[in-house]
């Protein structure tokens, strides 16, 4: 049977009706969940954050739609490259999502994790981990030095080492995706590594039973995405507010909203290009640019090296402004 032909006002009922369901959909998945023990994939740099993340699971912000739809497809991907690499390569995946322990020296489980499964080679079991992220990113990450270079990418690392740790395994694999190929990078145990992240979690775990929370440090590239920032930093948040009519300010604050996408993709491109001409001294690009490189070194003292004795002698306090700004 013939359909009738679809006017303007259809189509465009259809496209608010897929906004909206769409929109109810992700929301309908957004949730928080209590947690007993540190989560593996989220160790984060900020110690008073691992103690929010269990004492305060319940006030942590929730993300929003658009994070949430990025959840989603990194999951949706985690299934494709596992078809990639396995059904289209003959390559059998296993004991995928296996859950682990890390336990402390009373035997409490102190963190748990899991590992997106195993490739089976050669009668043995390989573990890997498996990263979806966009162009730029993907275009950055070429070896385990650059997940060095953001908090993000550092969790990874702290993931992929207890795993390995957790369960006596020597070595797995990262396989990161830009969503159509993929990159293998190599992971093998660091023990030095390891004891560092476990010795710290040791710390904060007896700090969670004590209901202590560290000191507050605000830095900016952790504290103005964390969702405990309302409750971490609610001196800052809480405060009563001042009303400005200014104009000016107002709309140098617009064109400062406007501008931060492009610091960011500014900061990536020139990571990008950077880790491209990295160990080349001297090169020309096209007719416009020329590119100077040489090796430097610098000396620098390693304050969490130090026995926490020595270090505590060295403290010193300092005060300093926080200003957080947030578009309403
Ligand atoms: S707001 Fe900053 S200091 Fe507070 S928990 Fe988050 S990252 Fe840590």
């Amino acid at each position: 049977m013939p359909y009738a032909f679809a006017t303007y006002q259809d189509a465009s009922d259809l496209a608010d009706f897929i906004a909206q369901k769409r929109h109810d959909v992700l929301n309908a998945k957004i949730n928080r969940y209590p947690k007993r023990a540190f989560t593996c994939s989220d160790i984060h740099e900020c110690d008073r954050y691992m103690i929010h993340s269990i004492l305060d699971w319940d006030k942590r912000e929730l993300h929003d739609a658009g994070l949430q739809a990025i959840f989603d497809a990194g999951n949706k991907e985690e299934e494709n490259v596992k078809n990639r690499i396995g059904y289209e390569l003959g390559l059998e995946f296993i004991e995928t999502q296996s859950p682990f322990e890390i336990k402390n020296r009373a035997g409490e489980v102190i963190a748990s994790g899991k590992i997106d499964g195993k490739i089976l080679w050669n009668g043995k079991a390989v573990p890997v981990e498996i990263k979806s992220m966009n162009e730029n990113s993907f275009n950055q990450i070429n070896s385990l030095e650059d997940f060095k270079k953001k908090p993000l990418y550092r969790k990874y690392l702290r993931q992929m080492q207890l795993y390995l740790y957790g369960n006596n395994q020597e070595a797995g694999l990262f396989i990161i995706s830009n969503f159509r190929t993929e990159k293998l990078i190599l992971v093998t145990l660091d023990y030095g590594e390891c004891e560092s992240i476990i010795s710290r979690l040791e710390r904060l775990w007896e700090m969670k039973k004590a209901g202590t929370y560290p000191t507050a440090e605000y830095k900016p590239e952790l504290c103005d995405r964390c969702p405990f920032s309302s409750i971490c930093l609610a001196d800052v948040i809480n405060h009563p507010a001042d009303f400005i009519n200014n104009e000016e300010l107002e709309e140098h604050l617009m064109r400062r909203d406007e501008l931060e996408p492009l610091v960011k993709e500014y900061k990536d491109l020139d990571e990008e290009i950077k880790a491209t001409f990295k160990q080349i001294p001297h090169a020309f690009v096209g007719t416009s640019f020329e590119i100077i490189g040489k090796e430097q070194s610098r000396k620098s003292v390693d304050a969490k090296a130090m026995p926490e004795d020595l270090r505590k002698q060295y403290e010193r306090e300092t005060t300093f402004w926080i200003t957080k700004i947030k578009r309403i």
